[in-house]
């Protein structure tokens, strides 16, 4: 089974909207798109379609995402290799500030090899995802998820205008 067969099969799933060509099937829930399962295995559809697209392998260190954030989209102008921040910036000029938010601050807490931010404390207690979502996406229990929503976990509240206050004299 080559990348030519499989792409040919998927594009044939597909069915066109306006500039899209839309996946009817199932995507990743955390959110890497329309997935297509061979045997045991959940590949991504986007990277099979780039592949082939380009002829060669998608590379590891990017992500595969779609420049019309059309989840279901697998039209192989639209797909594209992004960095992480390039994901991120395009999430931030989205409609949903929040999303926005989260993922930029799971960038910068990947790349800082940090722990949870204040910021990011204040994103999961304002945020209304899923908790299972939320601890995947932060590497954290969802323990601690209903912890920190419960104002508990050693954060201060920062939602509060004069917290912190002092905190930096
Ligand atoms: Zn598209």
């Amino acid at each position: 089974m080559d990348g030519a067969y499989l792409a040919n099969k998927i594009r044939a799933r597909c069915t066109e909207d306006g500039d899209c060509l839309l996946w009817p099937g199932a995507v990743f829930k955390s959110g890497g798109g329309p997935l297509i399962q061979i045997g045991a295995k959940n590949l991504s559809a986007r990277k099979i379609i780039w592949s082939q697209k380009r002829g060669a392998p998608f590379p590891s260190n990017r992500v595969a995402s779609v420049t019309c954030l059309n989840k279901a989209c697998l039209n192989e102008d639209h797909v594209i290799a992004w960095t992480r921040t390039e994901v991120a910036q395009a999430w931030a000029s989205q409609r949903n500030p929040t999303l926005a938010a989260v993922k930029l601050s799971i960038y910068r807490r990947d790349n800082q090899k940090n722990k949870l931010t204040a910021e990011d404390v204040a994103l999961i207690r304002g945020t209304k995802g899923s908790r299972r979502e939320l601890a995947e996406q932060y590497g954290v229990a969802i323990t601690s998820i209903d912890r920190l929503r419960r104002g508990e976990g050693g954060w201060r509240d920062y939602s509060s205008p004069f917290a912190g206050l002092g905190a930096r004299a």
